[in-house]
């Protein structure tokens, strides 16, 4: 089927890429993001991390932020983060938001095309919902009191973007402090969060996109000739066992376990340390 016409004509330069790591990641997984699909938008990256490192500044500059944020694996601690990253986006003044973590390959040309469809003044959320229905939560009202709340999110782990013209309307559960109280008065992870602000509280539904992935679902499910097609792609476990696509790419598994290196090297066969295509 063939994709419609653009409502807008964007380019990656309005996107806002946001990712989630953590100090202890960026030898193990940064690094490979910036040798992959970052080296071709550094521009519209930005790496939201919680310690300070000169390399990385060296690489990337500004780009990098330390939030400050605590570098424990606890909802508070990625709330914070998600709270500077919606900050900056607004700082920003681009169309889309789209925040990915460490351990996502994002396809920005994809990405490009897909947002394209919508025009950014429109409230769009856009991802993948990580349960096959809403999550049911309780909201701690004042003195006491809770509220059973349903609504869908958009799994973090796979990304997700929100338009300007939503980003907007959240600011007030969502800008400076406010993204910590929301958080906790549901008391779930950040990404539910920004479902909760947006589905139950904004009344906005969540776009479902299959173009997201994370590894909580079966990657080997991805084809190579859909590859290109994909908006992110990740690795890591699932069910115990390793949870990668299935590519024979460039690279083989031992040299390049996420198989991201295999991917680039697929999009973008220009690229100096990709081997000759002829290869593959
Ligand atoms: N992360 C973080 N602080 C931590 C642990 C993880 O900011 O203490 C980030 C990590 O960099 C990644 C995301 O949270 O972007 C999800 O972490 P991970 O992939 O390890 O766990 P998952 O939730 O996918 O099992
Ligand atoms: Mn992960």
């Amino acid at each position: 089927r063939a994709d419609p016409p653009p409502a807008e004509d964007i380019s990656a330069d309005d996107i806002f890429i946001a990712v989630k790591t953590t100090k202890k990641f960026h030898q193990s997984r940064l690094n490979l993001l910036l040798d992959t699909w970052i080296s071709r938008n550094v521009q519209q990256t930005y790496i939201f991390t919680d310690g300070e490192d000169e390399e990385l500044k060296k690489k990337i500059g500004a780009h990098a932020i330390n939030t400050n944020c605590s570098a424990a694996h606890s909802r508070q601690a990625l709330s914070c983060k998600m709270a500077v990253e919606y900050d900056k986006f607004i700082e920003s003044r681009k169309k889309w938001f789209c925040h990915v973590d460490d351990d996502n390959y994002v396809n920005v040309r994809t990405l490009v095309k897909h947002l394209s469809q919508y025009p950014h003044t429109q409230d769009m959320y856009i991802g993948k919902p990580s349960l096959d229905r809403p999550i049911e939560a309780t909201e701690r009202l004042g003195d006491n009191k809770m509220k059973p709340v349903n609504f869908w999110f958009a799994t973090g782990g796979a990304g997700f973007c929100v338009s300007r013209g939503l980003a907007l309307k959240m600011s007030p559960w969502a800008s400076g402090g406010h993204f910590m109280n929301t958080a906790e008065k549901i008391r779930l992870p950040d990404d539910c969060t920004i479902g909760y602000i947006i589905e139950s509280v904004l009344a906005v539904p969540l776009t479902r996109s299959n173009l997201f992935h994370s590894h909580l679902e079966n990657l080997q499910q991805v084809s190579r000739s859909e590859i290109h097609k994909q908006i992110t792609l990740s690795y890591g476990m699932f069910e115990n066992k390793s949870n990668i696509i299935n590519l024979k790419g460039a690279f083989p598994v031992e040299e390049d376990p996420s198989r991201f290196k295999s991917v680039h090297c697929l999009l973008y066969p220009d690229t100096p340390w990709c081997p000759p295509q002829v290869a593959f």
